[in-house]
């Protein structure tokens, strides 16, 4: 009898009675909006943002309406202007080159390495092009951090992290998003704490964290912060920053609270759940499983693997049928992109020269994500599922 998986991949855990409780108290005042205060009132979106602060470690932090937003609110904040070249990875999902282009600036994308992980190496080659470098921590994968920031300080490019996919995670103990100038963080639903939509920005400089909530939309009341550079930095340029509107509500601040205070544990749940996938692949014929630097802590809220130099119909195979077994599984190779974009020369509005070694990676790599209504022993049979169908193709050669 052939096993067949039940779960669904796209399924979150309910929102925490706590959240509940919380986004219940806000509807009930009504005070919705971060700057409505009561007197001597900090509201949910100021205490949040201590929070993040106090998590990261983080001198200062602002929360905003979507990890895209913060994306592209701390590019903008590190000096980005229109026609300027921004140095990324070429595997990212498209809110990274979006952000980028929005300001009219350039993507210029670099290669990445089977650790799924920016290509150091391609990285020297073209760091002279550009004064910024967004750096993707794209589905949870570290680069050498020391490495990267040593090269990047040497040449004097800004680093501005993308930590969608790292929120509680760090590499060497220092938490993801504390490298560079700037951290960015998602709290979209299918990121690691969950607003539907929403995002932070996290940095320890004091003219970006100014210019980054005069531009998410202050209104000049940027005294109503509490995890913020104190009014002097704000009055040296409160006239020259736009607003570009894009700040979070009390209601999803509330929601996100708990969330946030629960996250340690949580990333162990994930943890469990993705050793027990690893464990159920190692050593399957045919299949690579992304090997994880021990100086990286990571959350292991997806899980990749690579089948390198399958031919394209053998992969499509593997994929119909663990998907006929409920297993359902992302191919980044699949030459048109299908519910997310990951693929490089999907961004026509970003047209570069072709990637080889992206391009080798990319056509073999499968991906699925790994929701904490999983239980271990769904991951262990998810494991089984592909590891029966990957054999059963790869004898056949
Ligand atoms: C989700 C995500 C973002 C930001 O997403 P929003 O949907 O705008 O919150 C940025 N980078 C990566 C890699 C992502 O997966």
């Amino acid at each position: 009898m052939t096993e067949r998986f039940t779960g669904s991949f796209t399924q979150q855990e309910p929102i925490p009675e706590a959240a509940i409780a919380a986004a219940l108290k806000v509807l009930g005042h009504g005070r919705l909006h971060r700057y409505n205060t009561a007197p001597g009132e900090l509201s949910e979106v100021a205490r949040l943002e201590l929070d993040v602060a106090a998590f990261t470690g983080a001198r200062y932090a602002l929360a905003v309406a979507s990890g895209g937003y913060a994306l592209g609110c701390a590019l903008r904040a590190a000096g980005v202007a229109p026609g300027h070249r921004v140095l990324t990875n070429a595997f990212t999902l498209a809110p990274v080159p979006g952000a980028i282009a929005a300001l009219g600036a350039v993507p210029v994308f670099v290669e990445v390495t089977e650790a799924l992980t920016i290509d150091l190496q391609d990285l020297a080659r073209k760091l002279g092009q550009a004064r910024v470098l967004m750096l993707s921590h794209m589905r949870g994968h570290i680069c050498d951090m020391d490495r990267l920031m040593a090269m990047c300080d040497a040449a004097d490019v800004t680093v501005i992290e993308d930590c969608a996919h790292t929120m509680g995670a760090a590499w060497k103990g220092v938490p993801s998003g504390r490298h560079g100038a700037v951290g960015c963080y998602s709290t979209q639903t299918y990121k690691h704490i969950n607003s539907g939509e929403g995002g932070f920005l996290v940095t320890d400089d004091d003219d970006i964290a100014a210019r980054a909530i005069l531009l998410s939309g202050s209104y000049m009341l940027y005294e109503r912060h509490a995890a913020a550079p104190p009014p002097d930095v704000f009055e040296r340029i409160k006239y020259d920053i736009p607003n570009v509107s894009g700040r979070m509500d009390n209601l999803r601040a509330a929601i996100l609270r708990p969330q946030l205070a629960a996250l340690p544990d949580q990333v162990l749940r994930w943890n469990a759940r993705y050793a027990a996938v690893a464990h159920g692949l190692s050593d399957t014929p045919g299949l690579a499983i992304i090997e994880r630097p021990e100086p990286e802590s990571f959350v292991g809220s997806s899980f990749q693997f690579l089948l390198t130099d399958w031919a394209p119909d053998a992969i499509r195979a593997l994929l119909g049928r663990c998907a006929a077994r409920g297993v359902d599984l992302k191919w980044f190779g699949a030459p048109e992109p299908a519910a997310f974009t990951s693929r490089y020369d999907s961004w026509h509005y970003a047209a570069t020269a072709p990637l080889p070694a992206t391009d080798r990676i990319l056509a073999g790599l499968v991906d699925m994500r790994l929701p904490l209504t999983f239980s271990v022993e769904d991951c262990a049979q998810i494991a089984r599922i592909i590891r029966a169908e990957a054999g059963a193709l790869f004898q056949r050669g």
